[in-house]
């Protein structure tokens, strides 16, 4: 008899607020991670505060990213992503890049690159994103992206102007 069920995989997420006191959006949102049937978090990144991505006129963000181990596939792990962002309130209405109470990306699943209409995996636009390099190389600093390499050599060479970006203690 198998025993063993589908196997664990590591999943990496960015967790990201600028509404609604973000910092306690965020802390709220990192364990509702943990709390995902068949999954465990693992870690969750210190958290920071960085300004917003096209430079308008809204409040900064505090972001952080969680690494989780997790029996799910990618597509139910997203759906149940969306599901915390809907109990924190965030509608799906939101504009692109606009506010917002909550924001839950799948960054990394496993070593698997998907390109879906409703899911992509890696997340698009990690390798210039500093508020999600910097988070993820405190946490996993081994891991490598499907496509893009070591994360730490990324985050290494980013840039923590734009957006300005400043870790908190
Ligand atoms: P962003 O996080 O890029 O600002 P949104 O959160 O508004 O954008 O986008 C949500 C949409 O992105 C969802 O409809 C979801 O299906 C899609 N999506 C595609 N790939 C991913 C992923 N890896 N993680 C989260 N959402 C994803
Ligand atoms: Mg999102």
């Amino acid at each position: 008899m198998n025993t063993r069920g589908p196997r664990w995989r590591p999943a990496y997420i960015g967790v990201g607020s600028n509404l609604g006191s973000p910092r306690k959006q965020v802390e709220r949102a990192a364990a509702a991670l943990g709390a995902i049937d068949a999954t465990v978090l693992v870690k969750t990144s210190p958290l920071y505060r960085s300004a917003p991505l096209d430079g308008s006129d809204q409040p900064d963000y505090i972001n952080a990213v969680s690494a989780l181990l997790t029996q799910l596939d990618a597509a139910t792990l997203l759906w149940r992503l969306q599901e915390i962002e809907r109990a924190q309130g965030r509608s799906h209405d939101d504009i692109k890049w606009g506010p917002r109470i909550i924001d839950l990306d799948l960054l990394v699943y496993s070593g698997v690159s998907i390109d879906e209409k409703d899911l992509k995996v890696p997340h698009p636009g990690i390798s210039q994103r500093n508020f999600v390099l910097l988070p993820l190389c405190d946490i996993a600093p081994h891991l490598r992206i499907p496509g893009l390499g070591s994360v730490c050599r990324l985050a290494a060479a980013v840039d923590t102007t734009k957006p300005r970006i400043e870790k908190l203690t």
